[in-house]
């Protein structure tokens, strides 16, 4: 293989985690999704996108509820799933391909905080609290290789696809672990 069409492919597979952790994020938080690709939009300059249904009653600019502010750092913590998950799966953290989500992120925690010491703790918590999913927790670790995988082969999935990816992947887990306690099956005839 040639270095450019490897490094080509080695971007393409970075696009895909990076998707895969905003739509795996997606899924795991309870925010239902339309789509999400990895063909690059030349016209806007991205090289993937993943989109959200549009949230019911959600007016984070006048309603300072507490359901509210959970639904942003929700967002955002979406938003960050992206860059987390390209940067623990490839090695590299991105961030100027991370720069839309850093700006969408930017403009959230605008709504829950406007002082700018407290306002940088927060997102840093959340930058961390995302992290830690992504590196440790059990069902992120399954979701996001697995969502990265499916757009790899088919380059597009809708939201439906995205869940059955990740179902699919969960319960092969939950065997494997399973069989893995219970030891090798042993067969007497
Ligand atoms: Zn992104």
């Amino acid at each position: 293989m040639k270095s450019t069409s490897k490094s080509k492919l080695k971007k393409l597979e970075r696009t895909a985690y990076h998707e895969a952790g905003h739509a795996a994020a997606s899924y795991l938080l309870g925010r239902r999704i339309c789509r999400v690709s990895i063909v690059p939009d030349y016209k806007n300059g991205s090289l993937g996108h993943s989109a959200g249904h549009r949230l019911r009653n959600f007016h984070p600019d006048y309603d300072e509820s507490d359901k509210t502010r959970l639904k942003v750092e929700r967002e955002i913590m979406i938003l960050m799933a992206g860059e987390e998950a390209e940067w623990f799966y490839s090695g590299r953290r991105n961030k100027e391909g991370a720069r839309s989500d850093r700006h969408e992120v930017f403009k959230l925690m605008g709504y829950i905080d406007d002082d700018p010491d407290s306002w940088r703790l927060y997102c840093k918590w959340l930058r961390i609290r995302t992290r830690r999913l992504v590196i440790n927790h059990i069902r992120w670790k399954v979701a996001i290789p697995a969502v990265a995988h499916a757009l790899l082969s088919k380059n597009k999935m809708t939201g439906a696809e995205v869940a059955e990816a990740i179902q699919a992947a969960i319960q092969k887990e939950i065997a494997a672990s399973v069989e893995a306690k219970a030891g090798p099956i042993v067969r007497r005839f």
